[in-house]
């Protein structure tokens, strides 16, 4: 028991939030550390307790609003894009930063945005309806992708005509790995948006694996690279346990001018 403890530390401990056996052990193991070495585990146990009760009060929240978002077309050229109506939010990230998994957790929807994992479908910009006629879009997140060259380069295009001309985009959500941010694919995305003063909020996700204080780091550094980029916040992010929801949550009601429709 006493090595046990002395290999505790609460990044072990976020790590095993995700995997259900260890959830399980570690709640055996603290409970019984709390009752024989009460002096040694009061202030463990008692973090565990709060991380536990926050990781179920995320696990129970939604957005009512963005919670009916729907699948309503894509395109891949132009000429396919829907007319211009009501707001519309992009989403953009490099490949395998999340953003699919950030987008389903922001609309409270297990699969919404896995059109755009669909093999051949992956360079397609998808448009989600919101109720009052707003729009999330789903950017194809070319960077890292394992296409050709002269593909990457026609998305690309696509996606800079898309960011830089579409009139009724209101904002950017730019998905990043917290473990790899402000990539060259990132600061492109940062350029179109400064060019015509698009406000872009930055998602470090991923940040359920780095400990609190190396994500509070990649923060504060990734912040000072942005003073020359515009209009941009940033926060750290996990689409796993859904830290840091709410404060999206936010910044996508403050840019369609919403008031928050949030349940917990
Ligand atoms: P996309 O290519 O940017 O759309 O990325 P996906 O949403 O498909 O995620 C890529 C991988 O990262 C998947 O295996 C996800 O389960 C995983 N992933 C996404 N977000 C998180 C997160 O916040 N934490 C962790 N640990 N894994 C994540």
């Amino acid at each position: 028991m006493q090595s046990c403890l002395t290999h505790f530390n609460l990044h072990q401990l976020t790590q095993a939030y995700h995997d259900p056996h260890a959830l399980q052990l570690f709640r055996c193991v603290a409970a019984i550390a709390l009752v024989m070495h009460p002096e040694k585990t009061t202030g463990l146990y008692t973090i565990f307790c709060l991380d536990s009760a926050k990781i179920l009060e995320n696990a129970n929240i939604m957005n009512h609003y963005f919670q009916q978002a729907r699948f309503l077309q894509s395109a891949t050229t132009r000429k396919t894009l829907p007319a211009e109506r009501g707001l519309e939010i992009a989403f953009a990230g490099r490949s395998n930063a999340g953003k699919s998994s950030v987008i389903n957790q922001v609309c409270s929807q297990k699969s919404l945005a896995r059109t755009s994992k669909t093999p051949g479908r992956t360079q397609l910009i998808n448009f989600f309806c919101l109720p009052d006629g707003d729009f999330l879009v789903d950017l194809p997140g070319y960077g890292y992708a394992k296409v050709p060259e002269p593909v990457k380069l026609e998305w690309q295009k696509f996606i800079e005509s898309y960011l830089t001309q579409r009139n009724t985009l209101r904002g950017l959500v730019l998905v990043m790995d917290i473990r790899h941010p402000m990539t060259e694919y990132d600061q492109t995305m940062l350029r179109w948006a400064q060019g015509r003063a698009l406000p872009v909020h930055i998602l470090l996700n991923k940040a359920d694996k780095l400990t609190r204080g190396a994500s509070a780091n990649v923060l504060l550094q990734v912040r000072k690279t942005l003073s020359g980029f515009g209009v941009v916040s940033v926060q750290t992010f996990s689409a796993l346990s859904k830290n840091g929801l709410d404060e999206c949550w936010d910044i996508l009601d403050q840019w369609l001018g919403r008031d928050a429709d949030r349940q917990g």
